[in-house]
């Protein structure tokens, strides 16, 4: 069988394997590499899943992917490394479930990629004897999943920018208690500008000498192990072959394009549901077919999904054949109707999240943070258009409460629990640099500590 390619969203890159893929990140047309077509899986591989456990169901997933680049076994061991804790499936009411992501190192979804894509790179770099340094802006959640990922992997150092005032103190100390090859920098600046720090150092000539590379969601690497929990809940909740729903909490649109994948390879999928915060260019397209990006993004409750344009609609509209670029102009429009079909995308207000945050409480004693209660009631607000019809669905938590401690306490009146991992975290001593976002003198700071 001929190797699977990835193809660049603007179409002026040649095609690439996926190890390629994985290593540059994005494509020199500034596109996004893409499968050329789906791997399948047949309805008897799937309903095989029942029965196996979750690093398990990842192999099976991945090794579509990785074969003739990675051997199988070494497959097989990094799955069973990467994925050695709980992705629990709370039931709610009938067929309704909860699917917390939150039991990571670092307590996001953003633990299922970056645990995957930091052992995966690390052999990649091993195999070449080559070094590299991970540079990464975070508006939180990120920074800390690949940190924790990317520590102590040889070859690799790790540079996290983080805008100082817009972080919690946790999320802050998953961070910066680390050390070793990880480095965190507080920007006395806002997320925008570290991001823009972060770019601009990536198309600097003269730091062309560091090979550097990135880990955010344009990365197909950090796209296909999220397809992972969708098989994951479908095998625990829906019968064979029975469709199933999904509502995603969406900024960049990452996680819940792992569904779309996982539905390509063959998951009988009836919705997927992106939902979002007041950042609705997303929504306001599926209604109007007219995509205007929100710029600025707009802040709200669910920090890690204020983003004004989400990159990978690039490649939500090449699934429905049409041609977006990165700028976000269409150069041909996807197949309006089949979206239209296939998902549905709401945006919560603040005021509907605080709302939202109380009333699932009260209903059900269910404890979800503003990014999780965002894709609740997502959810509720499809009831009104169509209906369940007793089929299974799926709401996705994506992070712990505990990382959102004040909001919590500000509609319940007490604070969640926080788990073991993050306790120990916050217990370490902090160590890192501080920096004005001035451009010259982070370039200084990365040309002085690659020594
Ligand atoms: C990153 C993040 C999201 C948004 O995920 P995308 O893939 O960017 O759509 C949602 N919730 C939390 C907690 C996150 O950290």
């Amino acid at each position: 069988m001929p190797k699977l390619l990835f193809r660049s969203t603007n179409g002026q890159s040649p095609a690439v394997n996926l190890r390629e893929a994985f290593l540059e990140g994005l494509a020199p047309d500034r596109g996004l590499y893409f499968p050329e077509r789906f791997p399948r899986l047949t309805p008897d591989e799937i309903a095989a899943f029942a029965a196996l456990s979750y690093h398990e169901i990842a192999f099976r997933v991945l090794s579509k992917y990785t074969d003739g680049i990675v051997p199988a076994d070494a497959l097989a061991a990094i799955c069973r490394a990467a994925y050695d804790f709980a992705v629990p499936l709370e039931r709610v009411y009938d067929r309704v479930h909860v699917m917390r992501l939150d039991q990571g190192p670092t307590a996001s979804f953003k633990d299922f990629a970056a645990q995957m894509m930091a052992r995966l790179m690390g052999r990649f770099l091993q195999e070449d004897g080559k070094q590299l340094t991970i540079l990464t802006a975070t508006s939180g959640d990120t920074g800390a999943a690949v940190a924790h990922a990317f520590h102590n992997v040889p070859g690799i150092r790790v540079i996290v920018l983080f805008p100082f005032d817009e972080v919690s103190v946790s999320q802050r100390k998953l961070m910066t208690t680390l050390r070793d090859n990880v480095r965190t920098v507080a920007i006395a600046g806002k997320f925008d500008d570290c991001q823009a720090m972060v770019k601009r150092a990536f198309a600097d000539p003269e730091l062309a000498h560091l090979p550097l590379s990135s880990a955010n969601s344009i990365n197909i690497g950090r796209l296909l192990p999220q397809s992972v929990y969708y098989f994951y809940a479908a095998s625990r909740l829906a019968q064979p072959g029975e469709p199933i729903v999904f509502s995603v909490p969406s900024g960049n649109f990452g996680d819940m394009m792992g569904a779309v994948v996982a539905r390509e390879m063959g998951l009988p999928v009836r919705k997927i549901l992106a939902s979002v915060n007041d950042n609705d260019a997303f929504p306001c397209f599926l209604q109007t077919g007219v995509y205007e990006k929100i710029s600025p993004s707009r802040n709200s409750l669910s920090n890690a999904m204020n983003v004004g344009h989400p990159s990978n609609l690039a490649r939500l509209v090449a699934v429905y054949g049409g041609q977006m670029d990165e700028t976000g102009k269409i150069h041909r429009q996807p197949d309006l109707a089949a979206m239209r079909r296939d998902l549905f995308s709401s945006s919560i207000s603040d005021q509907r999240t605080r709302e939202t945050i109380r009333e699932v409480w009260d209903q059900y004693q269910l404890l979800l943070e503003p990014h999780g209660t965002v894709a609740w009631r997502g959810f509720l607000d499809w009831q009104e258009h169509e209906p369940l019809n007793g089929l299974p669905a799926v709401i996705l938590e994506t992070a712990n409460p505990a990382k959102f401690p004040e909001e919590i306490e500000k509609n319940m009146g007490w604070s969640p629990d926080v788990p073991p991992a993050m306790a120990a975290a916050i217990l370490q001593p902090e160590d890192f640099d501080r920096m004005d976002a001035d451009y010259e003198g982070f370039k200084a700071y990365l040309i002085k500590t690659h020594a």
